[in-house]
């Protein structure tokens, strides 16, 4: 999409907006934009960056430093966005998602500030999200009902029968009782704590569930109106917008309603420690072979100094950012653990950095060991110095994060925001964070002069460093069981000695949120677009098509700042069970070695020359047949246009001759399934998802293979042994060693498809050393995967809360009722499931999808306390769709369906996108032609489409949980077949 250019106007120094006053104006010339600072009479601050970008952003963000762990940040961050003066609604932020065609909007509370952060490409939605974000941030309304919501509250099992026990629930309460499941989280909160025990880190900002009952409602309030005010605010706009316009409805809505107020948010330093220490943390798993992870952590100077932070950010590179890194490779080839530990590298986000080097995959009682190769290996690195050329790779991957223009991931405009907010916050310069130049020139210039830059701070700023901290995670079998133990203690002791009355009141409570959450609001109060607003075609980039032999190659025009992208699909021949091994080929193929050189070399050399290489797996399904299936293993890149021959070479020698070792692959099977395993407490709902969905579609059986639990299991077989596997761990790789040079043998004889997306100048790049590589004539193929039984699967780990998920199969893309069946998802999940599963059953979330190309519709909770509750949700849908819905309700589930058809894209995905699409059918007139469909399905349809596929003999079940739920699915009829992850 182009926007029309249109010149808004930027003030200059001194002058005055309101009562604005505009204090810096920067240009940022590698990103074609200007910063503009400027200050309110009140004291808020604002930041402008003016770019011609039609996706146009928006922040505000307060400092927010909590004393305590009863998580009174994050249940803030949850009760601002349920009602205010101007939108008194139960939940304006839930109610405006389907009101808007925003490409992000979210909420995040970090450990010493929270943000509320949007984007959109529509304007008008620009005003309607302001007026949202800024009237739930300055005027909330707070209610008790919403802290008992969110917060904690105690309820009777049954809520109006106070004889059954009770216990305590509540949102951020079971959101964060997950999140202490993971190791991952463990450590970030115990580093926090370890490394400043003195100052706010050392509480966990999420909130403890042992701390989090101790906030009381009043507690909650105050810290509202101590830092959500205008003068401890720091506001953000981006985009191709006027300034003035920004400004005015922040005045108008927010600053015209404040006195000035000063708050003391600062953190002091840290004291220095005068000896390193060690701290020692468990967390519930029960792996305790390979489940434990140590980390050397230090702290370092201010993170606000440009100079210190660039440079810990280069140096951090350099000791770990690729395989063959000097730091790194000794770690992993000591075989003490798989992978590096969680937080490894340089930290910002605290006031004083931090820097971490550590292992994880490790069995308990190894940290001493590690820390002492830690430190030896620094010691050698120290001495011996660092290879100028390393240094050279580094700062090349600076110069390719500088020009990159890319919403993959956060859109731009908000990587932009996190990019200031990191010196704003902690009182230094906001240009630093954009802005690299001054600082680059003069580590350049001390590199020139021969200066031991990076060897004097290992020296000084680590191994003489006392104040260092070795964390010792370790996974306890029997933590899941003391939480819950000193749950039901906690809950003992707070209420030991309530009366009749206090009883009473809880019941009263429980049915007072009950009836308010059954209470019709109306959402009409909150702004809207409507589906006029909904652009009627699809982006049409520009690309041209040349048949290279066998391959055909697409390449793209567009705006990259400089950079090629360039991607090799290969549509896969008939792989039959070698399906099994592909994603553990793509895993490993771009981290082993190729063409003569080693892993190490070849680390290095993807470092020196590019902004890195990477294989996937993929499954795609043509758009009017769900059996038309095919496999395609994708090889990524980009790299500087100068580097672009480096590129293609290095490419071509990973896709053309793949070097494995069984030492480097024991290696990557490893960290891959730590990885894995670490993943099924934070996304047990997709895994169940695909679970069930593998159950009732061939698109969906492939994918699971490829990404699911399957491939979990089949990893942890290679790795650990078992059952049909060769005993020792040698003859195992040695096997899978076989089937990769089967595997790879059939890849050269695949179908290959290239896209190369870069500048007009640099799209004559020479391509043809890989197109040249694919001779075969095999057919593309359609996977055969092993298709599980169509029975309830459940799937048990260490996780104190479930993961439940409900698939039906239901038709291809190009059937008339498809488009029915997305809004039907978009409206189920607005209306239904999160008022149902999230408000009422307490799950942190819950979701309806529908899977347009593999033609799955599917339901699944997220961190839920419930199975047979939820899935009565789940099987209700037909009589919620019976009652009363109105125009509202389908119009919103439109435009929320549109969005789902119009991503946001970026000079690196656009061209791609399109070319792909066209190639696998999907093509403009495709999808325009959905598009027009879905603008005009009716709530009739969605009551057909869910009558006519969403039927309990269609349905198929699968969950994860960290028990066994039959006892619990009983009266539903249900029996779950039952597994260990
Ligand atoms: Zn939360």
């Amino acid at each position: 999409m182009t926007a029309t250019p249109t010149a808004h106007r930027l003030p200059s120094v001194g002058d005055t907006l309101g009562r604005y006053t505009a204090l810096r104006i920067e240009a940022l010339p590698e990103m074609s934009g200007t910063l503009v600072l400027l200050r309110h009479e009140n004291g808020a601050r604002h930041a402008h960056v003016a770019r011609e970008d039609d996706n146009l952003a928006f922040g505000v963000t307060f400092p927010t430093v909590p004393r305590d762990s009863t998580g009174v940040a994050h249940i803030l961050e949850h009760n601002v966005l349920m009602g205010s003066r101007k939108y008194p609604v139960p939940d304006p932020f839930f109610s405006m998602l389907p009101r808007s065609l925003n490409t992000f909007m979210n909420a995040m509370t970090a450990s010493d500030w929270t943000t509320y952060p949007f984007s959109t490409r529509n304007v008008q939605d620009y005003d309607n999200l302001l007026s949202v974000y800024l009237d739930a941030t300055f005027f909330p309304l707070l209610r008790y009902e919403s802290f008992l919501q969110d917060g904690h509250r105690f309820e009777f099992e049954t809520p109006d029968d106070p004889t059954t026990p009770l216990k305590l629930q509540g949102v951020v309460y079971n959101e964060m009782k997950g999140a202490m499941a993971s190791a991952g989280s463990v450590m970030w909160r115990s580093l926090g704590q370890a490394l400043y025990p003195d100052l706010t880190y050392a509480n966990n900002s999420g909130g403890s569930p042992e701390h989090i009952p101790e906030l009381t409602y009043e507690g909650l309030r105050a810290f509202h109106a101590a830092h959500y005010h205008p003068s401890n605010a720091y506001f953000y706009s981006y985009g191709n917008q006027s300034l003035e316009h920004v400004l005015e409805r922040v005045e108008d809505q927010v600053m015209s309603q404040f006195p000035a107020q000063t708050l003391d948010v600062s953190i002091p330093d840290q004291p220095s420690f005068g000896a390193p220490r060690r701290m020692d943390v468990v967390y519930p798993g029960s792996d305790t072979e390979r489940g434990a992870q140590a980390l050397v952590a230090w702290k370092l100077g201010r993170s606000s100094d440009p100079d210190l932070n660039l440079r810990w950010s280069v140096l951090s590179d350099v000791l770990l950012g690729n395989a063959g890194a000097p730091l790194t490779r000794p770690l992993i080839d000591s075989g003490l653990g798989s992978a590096l530990a969680d937080l490894s590298g340089y930290r910002d986000s605290f006031r004083e950095g931090a820097f971490a080097a550590g292992l994880k995959g490790l069995s308990a009682g190894k940290a001493d060991e590690v820390e002492a190769l830690v430190l030896a290996t620094l010691g050698q690195i120290a001495d011996a110095g660092l290879d100028p050329a390393l240094i050279e790779s580094s700062l090349h991957q600076f110069e390719i994060a500088q020009k990159e223009v890319s919403n993959s991931g956060y859109p731009y405009g908000l990587q932009v925001m996190f990019r200031l907010l990191g010196p704003w916050l902690y009182g230094g310069d906001p240009v630093t964070g954009l802005r690299l130049d001054a600082e680059l020139g003069r580590l350049r210039a001390d590199l020139a002069d021969g200066k031991r830059v990076f060897e004097t701070m290992i020296a000084e700023g680590l191994l003489d460093n006392p104040h260092r901290v070795t964390l010792n995670v370790t996974p306890d079998p029997e933590l899941a069981a003391r939480t819950e133990q000193s749950e039901r203690a906690l809950v003992e002791r707070l209420s030991a000695d309530f009366t009749d009355e206090d009883r009473a009141r809880i019941v009263r409570e429980s049915l007072q949120l009950q009836s308010l959450q059954g209470q019709e609001s109306d959402p009409n109060v909150l702004p809207t677009l409507t589906l006029a607003d909904v652009p009627a075609g699809v982006a049409r980039p520009e690309y041209a098509a040349e048949q290279a032999g066998r391959a055909l190659v697409g390449r793209v025009p567009q705006p990259t700042g400089g950079l090629d992208y360039l991607d090799v699909q290969v549509r896969l021949p008939d792989l039959g069970d070698l399906l099994d091994v592909l994603p553990l080929y793509a895993y490993a193929v771009t981290r082993s070695g190729a063409a003569g050189q080693d892993y190490v070399a070849l680390a290095r050399r993807a470092e020196a020359v590019t902004g890195g290489v990477s294989a996937s797996a993929a499954v795609g399904t043509a758009p009017d047949d769900l059996g038309r299936v095919r496999l395609a293993l994708t090889f990524s890149g980009k790299a500087l246009a100068r580097n672009g021959g480096d590129l293609v070479s290095l490419l071509r020698d990973v896709i053309a001759q793949p070097e494995f070792t069984r030492e480097r692959l024991r290696q990557l099977l490893e960290q891959r399934l730590a990885g894995l395993k670490a993943s099924v407490v934070g996304s047990g709902n997709a895994y169940a998802d695909r679970l069930a969905s593998a159950q009732v579609s061939l698109s969906a059986a492939t994918d699971e293979r490829l990404g699911g639990l399957s491939l979990l299991a089949n990893l942890k077989a290679i790795v650990e042994g078992g059952e049909g596997q060769p005993a020792s761990l040698d003859d195992r790789l040695d096997a899978l060693l076989a089937r990769f040079a089967e595997l790879h043998t059939l890849i050269l004889r695949g179908q290959p498809l290239l896209c190369l997306t870069a500048l007009p100048d640099d799209l004559e790049l020479d391509l043809t050393s890989i197109t040249g590589l694919f001779t075969g004539d095999a057919a593309v193929g359609v996977p055969t995967p092993p298709r599980p039984a169509r029975t309830p699967q459940a799937r048990l780990t260490d996780s104190p809360v479930a993961f439940n998920a409900l698939a039906y199969p239901t038709v291809p893309y190009t059937h008339t009722d498809s488009p029915a069946l997305l809004v039907l998802s978009r409206l189920l999940r607005g209306e239904y499931l999160l008022p149902e599963i999230r408000e009422k059953g307490g799950a942190y979330g819950a979701a309806a999808g529908f899977d347009t190309r593999a033609g799955v519709f599917s339901f699944s909770s997220y961190r839920d306390p419930h199975v047979r509750r939820t899935y009565e949700v789940f099987q209700n849908v037909q009589a919620f769709l019976a009652g009363d819905l109105g125009e509202r309700e389908l119009t919103e589930a439109i435009l929320s369906a549109s969005k789902l058809l119009d991503p946001l894209t970026s000079p690196d995905t656009v061209g791609r996108l399109r070319f792909f699409g066209d190639q696998g059918g999907y093509t403009p007139e495709v999808q325009e032609a959905y598009k027009a469909r879905l603008l005009a399905v009716t709530l009739d349809d969605l009551r057909r489409v869910a009558a006519t596929y969403l039927t309990p003999e269609r349905a198929a079940y699968a969950l994860v949980a960290g028990k066994d739920p039959n006892a619990d699915v009983q009266e539903l009829g249900l029996e779950f077949e039952v597994t260990k992850v």
